[in-house]
């Protein structure tokens, strides 16, 4: 697989459409190819700040380790990169 492929996979992957074997290639590629592993840790953390903010629950030490996890600095909840 390629990081192409693997770019696109990886929302299929993240919304669980994947086959069994697919998903078996994409952890494959994900584990020797940084850039998309790095990418893909980045969707996970999106996708969890997504669905914490709309349950507007999230915890002030949850949403820190996240912010940490990609880069943003706490206190950053205002930024400007809604969908
Ligand atoms: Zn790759």
């Amino acid at each position: 697989m390629d990081c192409e492929k693997a770019s696109y996979r990886m929302h299929h992957y993240l919304d669980g459409e994947l086959t069994v074997w697919r998903r078996w290639y994409m952890r494959r590629h994900l584990n020797k190819c940084p850039p998309c592993a790095g990418g893909f840790v980045y969707e996970v953390e999106f996708r969890m700040i997504i669905a914490e903010r709309c349950r507007e629950q999230t915890p002030d030490d949850l949403r820190r380790r996240i912010s940490g996890a990609i880069g943003f600095e706490s206190g950053s909840e205002e930024g400007d990169w809604s969908p």
